[in-house]
C-alpha cells in the first residue's frame, strides 16, 4: 500500500507514537492509523493518517473497541 509507505518514509521510518523503528514483521511492522478516529469523525485524508507500528495501532483499536462495547452495553440494558 503506497500511503503506508510515504508515511513511513515521511516519519522517517519511526512509529507516529513510540518512534520505534519499522521492521518488515512483527510487533514493529508499520499499519496505517487514524488520527482522528473514523467513528468521530476523523477522514482517509493523508494530514489525519499516521504510520503506527502494530503494537500501537493494536493498543489503541483495544482501547477504542473497548469504549464502542460499553456503549453497546448501555444500548442493551
Ligand atoms: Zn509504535
Amino acid at each position: 500500500m503506497w500511503v503506508r509507505r510515504h508515511l513511513a518514509k515521511l516519519q522517517g521510518g519511526l512509529c507516529y507514537y513510540c518512534r520505534r523503528p519499522f521492521t518488515k514483521r512483527g510487533p514493529t511492522r508499520p499499519t496505517i492509523e487514524h488520527k482522528k478516529a473514523r467513528m468521530d469523525g476523523g477522514t482517509d485524508d493523508l494530514s489525519n493518517l499516521a504510520a503506527a507500528c502494530f503494537h500501537c495501532n493494536q493498543h489503541r483499536g483495544t482501547q477504542k473497541n473497548q469504549a464502542k462495547q460499553k456503549a453497546l452495553g448501555r444500548i442493551s440494558n
